[in-house]
């Protein structure tokens, strides 16, 4: 069991802001990482992936797990699909690459979001009219109580928009992700950007949609190498009928997608954009200049000043169309 002291947390968060953690563990096993959790049953314990979707505003006084249990097995197949399984630690679009060059599709549309395999299902990641739970069969974890190696079906899941019952009790640490995917693929349009960009190609193969998020992405999206970041800084908010309504008197042009049961999303990026916070910036914090819902770091290794900038915006959105916007992002 290797634990270690003191540990600067600066490199394992993507807005590279700077804590000390008290306790600091990367378990190879769920055997090594059980024997840790019963170690040390009266610590708090706080489960860190590659970072990409959280930072830290002050030290942590307690022990970060960092699972590290590699590896990338197929475990069974037929002629039509496989069964794989991925260590939390793999790095997430090198399992995508891997999976479009064997010609296992379900995941081409989740190409290059940064983070680990055992994060994926926390936030149930999606991008481009696909979530990853459509592709998930089960999930192993261990309990952060008591040091109980867990399976989790699909259903037990509870898998929601960015959401599911890892990122609601934050209580089981994912060690690995049990995936079903399809040895075919014909392209079917499910974002209308997506299909622009493969206009002229008669039918997309999984290697060129793949390419395609790629392109798009990387035109979006800022570098986090160049301006640290951690993505979608906030969720799209839902709202009712009748806040729908209200919001629609305000803003004509409000976009707005029914997903059922009365319910309406609407886009956060959108409103932060109305509200005069588009390529906004506050000392050393900022929003992007091209994409209003990524909030960027200029240069400061103080989180404090990110959190402080989110409550900027969530106050002047409020105030103005009295919507409350929800980070996506964790803050510590
Ligand atoms: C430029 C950029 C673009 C992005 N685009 C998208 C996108 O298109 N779609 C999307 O959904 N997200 C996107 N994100 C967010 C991010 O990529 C995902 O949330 C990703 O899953 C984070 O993985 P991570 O390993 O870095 O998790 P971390 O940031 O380390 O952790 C995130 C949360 O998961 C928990 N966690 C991490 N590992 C485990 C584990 N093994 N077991 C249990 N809990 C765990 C942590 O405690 C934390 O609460 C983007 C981020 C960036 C920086």
């Amino acid at each position: 069991m290797n634990i270690q002291h003191n540990i600067q947390l600066q490199h394992y968060n993507s807005f590279r802001t700077k804590a000390l953690t008290k306790l600091f563990c990367e378990p190879l096993t769920p055997e090594e990482l059980s024997e840790i959790v019963k170690a040390f049953p009266g610590e708090k314990k706080l489960i860190l992936g590659a970072g990409f979707n959280l930072f830290f505003t002050e030290d942590y006084d307690g022990l970060i797990i960092r699972p590290a249990m590699k590896g990338i097995n197929i475990l069974s197949e037929t002629d039509s699909e496989v069964v794989l399984e991925a260590g939390a630690a793999e790095d997430w679009d090198t399992f995508v690459e891997y999976a479009v060059s064997k010609g296992f599709a379900g995941l081409e549309n989740l190409s290059l979001i940064p983070g680990s395999v055992g994060a994926s299902p926390v936030q149930n990641i999606g991008a481009y009219g696909t979530e990853v739970k459509d592709s998930i069969i089960h999930v192993n974890a261990v309990d952060i109580r008591s040091g109980e190696i867990t399976i989790f079906t699909n259903e037990e899941c509870l898998f929601a928009y960015r959401d599911s019952i890892f990122k609601r009790n934050c209580r089981y640490i994912i060690t690995s992700v049990i995936f079903r995917l399809s040895k075919s693929f014909t392209y079917k349009e499910k974002y209308i950007d997506l299909s622009r960009e493969l206009e002229g190609v008669p039918s997309p193969t999984l290697l060129q949609v793949r390419e395609a998020i790629i392109r798009i992405r990387t035109r979006k999206l800022p570098d986090y190498t160049v301006l640290p970041n951690a993505g979608s800084f906030f969720k799209n908010p839902l709202l009712t009928k009748e806040e729908k309504e209200m919001l629609q008197h305000k803003l004509v042009d409000l976009p707005v997608y029914n997903v059922g049961e009365e319910r309406f999303k609407t886009s956060a990026a959108f409103l932060i954009e109305k509200a005069g916070y588009k390529g906004r910036r506050r000392g050393m914090v900022g929003t992007y200049e091209h994409h209003s819902l990524i909030i960027v770091n200029y240069g400061t290794d103080n989180g404090k000043e990110i959190a402080d900038f989110m409550r900027e915006i969530q106050n002047e959105v409020s105030q103005q169309f009295e919507v409350m916007l929800e980070p996506e992002v964790w803050i510590f």
